[in-house]
């Protein structure tokens, strides 16, 4: 059994999620995170931080499409370990109809290398060489 992200996601991506994962099994497309299958360990602790309530367990019914969408995007889309910036205008799509017809994009978000603030510059020396 898994936790899967389902459709009310898209677009809104607020990430509460990815703060309370032990596994840190979510993974970044451009407009949306889902679950890794293999790495979920079925805690539930992220289903009810979720804002759009797009977290389910996949014994809900009907959820057959975002389990192979879960599984497919986990394999090719960047880790993510951290909370980035939502959207902006995350609140004016959550809950809209058909959001994965109208939106749903294939591509990978910037993953935690590069969402993250960049780290300073360290300023210790270089070795002699
Ligand atoms: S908190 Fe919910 S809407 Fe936000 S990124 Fe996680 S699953 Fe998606
Ligand atoms: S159920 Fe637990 S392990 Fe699975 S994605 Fe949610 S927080 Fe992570």
């Amino acid at each position: 059994m898994t936790y899967v992200v389902t459709e009310n996601c898209i677009k809104c991506k607020y990430m509460d999620c990815v703060e309370v994962c032990p596994v840190d099994c979510f993974y970044e497309g451009e407009n949306m995170l889902v679950i890794h299958p293999d790495e979920c360990i079925d805690c539930g602790v992220c289903e009810p931080e979720c804002p759009a309530e797009a977290i389910l367990p996949d014994t809900a019914p009907g959820l057959d499409k975002w389990l192979k969408l879960n599984a497919e995007y986990a394999e090719v889309w960047p880790n993510i370990v951290a909370k980035g910036e939502p959207p902006a205008d995350a609140e004016a799509f959550d809950g809209q109809p058909d959001k994965f017809e109208k939106y749903f994009s294939p591509d990978p978000g910037q993953g935690e290398a590069t969402s993250a603030p960049q780290a300073p510059q360290s300023d210790v020396p270089a070795p002699k060489t």
